[in-house]
């Protein structure tokens, strides 16, 4: 019954959004009679986060609601400040994607003690209890696709054993969990199997991680390994967990001599499908990214807000996975998809997310 109310509200949602240019019979237009949503994001420095933010604001307005979205520029006491104020101003809802998923305990303290709603949104919120609901992609299976194309990538290159190298993400991110316990998942076997060979031997989270998702810290890794470890070896493949970091790697691949006709880039995957990473795919240097829609995480959470709006249940299609030290928190998971050079046509340019123009 649940499943079925909840499936009338994001198809409404989906309506909604489509029909969003030419007017609306629920408020459209951007009224916001409705009362305000907060939407606090962690950085412009990357592109999906403001294609999120654009996306929410532009479906809530067309619900009727006004948006006061705050991008933080990956600065925890920025974001926890700029959130303090949401609930300051008593804004209806809040949808947060945090920086550091343990830092903003007491402030959703402060808003729960107001009965402000809170959705997590693509990030786990840890350590709170305040945290209503969470919208994301399913993270395990991100880092399963990165690991099967990372594999896939290598085998079209010629038969094993293969030097790999493994970054992983911001450790402060719960995402950053998750997409490496599923790439290892697959990648774990190879390894255990001499199949797979980190020449570095930093096989564990802690070392792979980058700080913040940050492209020059994971550039810096790169370098340093290759300077210690590959002095007589080659490196054939890098597990990459986001576009941004992937553009990192390749540049200390580039200035150590890959690229050239004896010593080819090795396979690199990545996340988000960022453009210039797609441009970077199309050209024939990085391999693989994975596509997060973040027009459908838009949608999925503009639903939420709606029936909690209007005291009816959120659909959600998860309600096991995502524990966050104090709660298993009721959650929506989309479905990522695995993009290399042969799919970037069909997957991103046919489903309008780029045009031919932006990939040029
Ligand atoms: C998101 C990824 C993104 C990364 C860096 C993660 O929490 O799920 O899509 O690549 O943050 O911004």
């Amino acid at each position: 019954m649940r499943k079925i109310l909840a499936t009338a509200v994001v198809s409404t949602a989906v309506a909604l959004s489509l029909t969003a240019c030419g007017g609306s019979s629920d408020g459209g237009g951007g009224g916001g009679d409705k009362g305000t949503i907060g939407v606090a994001m962690p950085t412009k420095s990357s592109e999906r986060w403001i294609a999120d933010g654009n996306n929410i604001k532009k479906q809530l307005e067309a619900a009727g609601y006004k948006v006061d979205l705050q991008y933080a520029e990956d600065d925890i006491p920025t974001q926890v400040s700029q959130v303090e104020n949401m609930v300051t101003k008593g804004e209806k809802m809040l949808v947060i994607a945090a920086i550091d998923g343990t830092a903003l305990g007491d402030t959703l303290q402060k808003a729960q003690d107001t009965d402000i709603p809170i959705i997590a949104y693509d990030r786990l919120i840890r350590d709170s209890d305040a945290v209503d609901y969470y919208t994301t992609f399913d993270n395990e299976k991100v880092g399963e696709l990165q690991a099967q194309s990372l594999l896939d990538g290598l085998a079209a290159k010629g038969k094993g054993p293969y030097n790999v190298e493994l970054f992983a993400g911001s450790p402060d991110d719960n995402n950053a969990t998750f997409f490496w316990n599923g790439a290892m998942k697959v990648l774990q076997p190879k390894i255990d199997s001499g199949d797979l060979k980190v020449v570095s031997g930093q096989t564990g989270f802690k070392q792979a991680a980058i700080l913040r998702w940050d492209p020059a810290t994971a550039q810096q890794r790169m370098d340093n390994i290759l300077t210690k470890s590959y002095s007589s070896e080659t490196v054939n493949g890098v597990l990459s967990p986001y576009d941004g970091l992937s553009l990192g790697i390749i540049a200390a691949l580039k200035s150590n001599g890959y690229g050239g006709g004896d010593k080819p880039l090795p396979v690199v995957t990545g996340q988000d499908a960022e453009v210039q990473s797609v441009k970077s795919i199309l050209q024939g240097e990085q391999y693989s990214t994975i596509f997060k829609d973040t027009r459908e995480l838009a949608k999925v959470t503009v639903a939420m807000i709606k029936a909690i709006g209007a005291d009816k249940k959120p659909e959600i299609n998860d309600d096991k996975t995502y524990d966050n030290g104090k709660k298993v928190v009721p959650s929506y998971l989309l479905d990522p998809v695995p993009v290399t050079k042969d799919s970037v046509q069909k997957v991103l340019v046919d489903s309008g997310y780029y045009t031919d123009a932006d990939l040029k």
